[in-house]
């Protein structure tokens, strides 16, 4: 069997180290002459754990990056009213989240896939005309001036956000779901959160100044994310930044106090392709689904799809199935996300400001089952456990194909 990946972002890499590990020869073509480093992942949870484990890169990614101690929710003042402890969980367990920003975690990934033989073509932008028969799949490609076609048995749309592919299958405007009215400007910085108390995660409720702090390197950069008024440029947002960072964080700091390492603004987005399978193209990661950051389930849900799609691959091209599985691919990830990462993710960006904090603290189910669960292990371990739900097993839809 021959995969062609559109965009070697986290999602296509991974795919592309765990089908060219199983026998399946690999081709991964990314439009832009480099990876990007822009300011994006840097949790991953369970799910992606298991899956960084399987493409064998886990381990690396450990000792490059480091295992937060937990995360606390707050009021604008520094005051911590909840959290979780990570501390007590060995860094060694699926549980125990890690943290590595992506840009690094795809050098990692790419120099494992090359090493595994995966052919990544950087510069080839796939274009919108693509086409299928009853035995191939092909997309035409831009590469400098000219336009190549490329052939394979199945193509995979891991071209993010505003995926090619995805719109070549379903039209432009095709996406359904709904953009957040907030604007988010994801800035890297040091800046000594630890010297006000704050926790390695935290989570400031407030109506206007909410945002997120988090460590995200050992060498003491944090996340800043935080919101601000839309329709700026990036320039506009850079100058607002030492404002907003004065209004917001303990210490009101003075610009002499921080360094900038990187900042991006975002548009967030609560959308869900209609299918993720198409005949022989297939979609998976941001270019099927996307959500808001808070909590980190994007990159983790797309990690998830693409473990489930290795196998469903395998699986055929290993004569254990015909391709039936892929439409369970489709069923059982959009689901996931229907079920799992739209309305977590919903839940945990509104938390911090829908409601006045106070009434937040009080009101919001979620506290009370965290204040629940602190004082119950058996209850903490099985929220655990439901956190692994965003994986599943492909085995159950092996049909054997009908001889001939
Ligand atoms: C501020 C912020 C913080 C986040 N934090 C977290 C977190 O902590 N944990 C988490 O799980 N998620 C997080 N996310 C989400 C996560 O970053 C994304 O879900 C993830 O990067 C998506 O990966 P991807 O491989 O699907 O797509 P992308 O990373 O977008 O990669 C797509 C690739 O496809 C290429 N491409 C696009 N079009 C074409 C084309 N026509 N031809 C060829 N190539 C093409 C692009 O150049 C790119 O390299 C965060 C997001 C943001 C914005």
């Amino acid at each position: 069997m021959k995969v062609t990946i559109v965009g070697a972002g986290p999602s296509g890499l991974i795919l592309g180290i765990l089908l060219q590990k199983r026998g399946i020869t690999t081709r991964i073509l990314e439009a832009a002459d480099k990876l990007d480093a822009q300011p994006r992942a840097c949790h991953y949870a369970g799910p992606g754990k298991y899956e960084l484990e399987r493409a064998g890169v886990l381990e690396k990614i450990q000792a490059e990056g480091f295992h937060p101690g937990g995360v606390t929710w707050r009021y604008k003042d520094g005051a911590a009213v909840a959290g979780i402890d990570q501390k007590s969980i060995p860094e060694s367990s699926v549980h125990r989240m890690v943290c590595l920003p992506l840009g690094r975690v795809c050098e990692i990934l790419y120099d494992e896939a090359i090493a595994s033989g995966v052919e990544i073509l950087f510069n080839h932008k796939v274009l919108g005309n693509i086409g299928q028969t009853e035995t191939t799949a092909w997309v035409d490609v831009s590469i400098n001036a000219d336009v190549q076609r490329f052939e394979a048995d199945y193509i995979v749309g891991c071209d993010g956000g505003n995926s090619q592919i995805r719109r070549a299958l379903f039209g432009e405007m095709e996406f359904p779901g709904s953009t957040w009215e907030q604007q988010i400007v994801a800035s890297n910085v040091y800046y000594p959160f630890e010297k006000f108390g704050y926790n390695d995660s935290n989570f400031i409720v407030h109506p206007t100044d909410w945002y997120m702090a988090a460590k995200i390197t050992k060498d003491g950069m944090w996340r800043v994310t935080y919101g601000d008024v839309p329709g700026l440029t990036k320039e506009e947002y850079e100058k607002r930044l030492p404002m907003r960072y004065k209004q917001m964080l303990p210490g009101a700091p003075e610009p002499s106090e921080f360094k900038i390492a990187n900042i991006g603004p975002y548009k967030m987005h609560q959308r869900l392709a209609e299918k993720m399978r198409v005949g022989r193209f297939l979609l998976a990661a941001d270019a099927a689904h996307l959500c808001n950051p808070f909590g980190g389930l994007g990159l983790v849900g797309g990690i998830a799809d693409v473990g489930c799609l290795c196998d469903a691959l395998d699986a055929m091209n290993k004569g254990l199935t015909d391709d039936s599985i892929l439409d369970e691919y489709s069923r059982v990830r959009r689901e996931k996300y229907q079920t799992i990462v739209d309305p977590m993710s919903t839940a945990n960006f509104k938390r911090l400001w829908e409601k006045e904090p106070d009434k937040a603290f009080a009101e919001d189910e979620f506290f009370k089952v965290l204040e629940k669960a602190n004082k119950d292990e058996k209850l903490m371990n099985k929220l655990r456990e439901a956190s692994m739900a965003l994986c599943h097993d492909m085995a159950q839809f092996y049909k054997p194909p009908v001889q001939a």
